[in-house]
């Protein structure tokens, strides 16, 4: 892992969140988008955040994005109240409603990428506004590799913003609900190939507890999300899945169809590990050693011979 300069740069939301499960409830906990995916990237590359929190930021939530030594010069902290989210999950632990969403300081957000950032090879525009995620884009010089993800509330409300997004990156990340719901298609491969032809020369359909497949124009990679006796909390398992692999692919340095495959492996097991407990709390306390383990006992149990 290089320690010298910023191998990836993220943007995306930071905020708390309240999320009810069928068994638990937690209140404002470190939550967002951006918190995610950087902290699951850094087990492979040394990442920077770009983002906003309130005055209100509880000082523990930035001593943990110190504890994974992810560097905050993008960090701004403006005058108001961090962004809150609340969700609930079904019975099945996939399906959820949002209760609120208070966009507090992300409403008036001006992302100003720190001049360290611009260079960074890899990005990762998480889930937050497209415009804001374009507005990141454009301060940065020539990345070598670009991936995006959304949600519902994007396609709903900035779907122009949206597809200059996916027409300026090299991967699109969605869910299948919401590849569905974006090209009306409910096929997922003629949905995928769809999104190909705006743009993108990878687009990952993410299908929760059946796991994802990555698309191009000429090849499929089915990937089995990685079996859990139990599942604490759902929340993220996307942007740790990214963040797991952007940071994964940064560290191979280059982007082949092997690398891709092989950081698409760390991502996933980063969200199997995510989902294991509430928050980023799986993640305080795990070690490479036993990323590698699960990544080897993955390899195993997806072999054909
Ligand atoms: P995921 O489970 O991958 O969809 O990510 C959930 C995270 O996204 C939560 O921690 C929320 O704080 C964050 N989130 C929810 N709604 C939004 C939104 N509209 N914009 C940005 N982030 C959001």
């Amino acid at each position: 892992m290089s320690t010298s300069r910023l191998d990836v740069a993220v943007v995306g939301s930071i905020g708390l969140d309240t999320i009810e499960t069928p068994h638990h409830r937690r209140e404002e906990i470190l939550g967002g988008s951006a918190s995610f995916a950087c902290v699951a990237a850094s087990f492979f590359s040394r990442v920077g955040m770009v983002g906003i929190v309130g005055t209100d930021f509880p000082a523990a939530c930035t001593d943990l994005f110190n504890h994974f030594s992810i560097d905050l010069k993008g960090l701004q902290v403006a005058e108001g109240m961090t962004f809150r989210w609340s969700g609930v999950y079904e019975a099945n632990m996939d399906n959820r409603e949002t209760l609120s969403t208070d966009l507090n300081v992300f409403a008036d957000f001006l992302p100003d990428v720190p001049a360290e950032y611009r260079g960074a090879p890899f990005v990762f525009l998480a889930n937050i506004s497209p415009d804001l995620q374009l507005h990141v884009l454009d301060q940065i010089e020539s990345p070598r590799f670009v991936a995006a993800d959304t949600m519902d509330l994007w396609i709903n409300v900035a779907r122009d913003s949206l597809q200059s997004v996916i027409q300026r990156v090299d991967m699109l990340m969605m869910n299948e609900s919401e590849a569905r719901h974006y090209t009306g298609v409910h096929n997922l491969v003629q949905a995928a190939h769809q999104l190909l032809e705006d743009g993108p020369a990878y687009v990952l359909i993410k299908k929760g507890e059946h796991g994802s497949i990555l698309f191009s124009k000429d090849e499929m990679f089915v990937l089995p999300a990685f079996p859990l006796r139990e599942v604490t909390d759902p929340t993220g398992a996307g942007d740790s899945f990214a963040g797991g692999f952007i940071g994964a692919l940064a560290d191979a340095g280059e982007v082949t169809p092997e690398t891709l495959r092989t950081a698409l492996v760390c991502g996933n097991i980063l969200a199997s590990f995510g989902v294991e407990a509430f928050s980023l709390e799986k993640f305080h306390l795990l070690e490479r050693l036993q990323i590698d383990e699960r990544i080897s006992a993955f390899k195993e149990m997806t072999q054909i011979p």
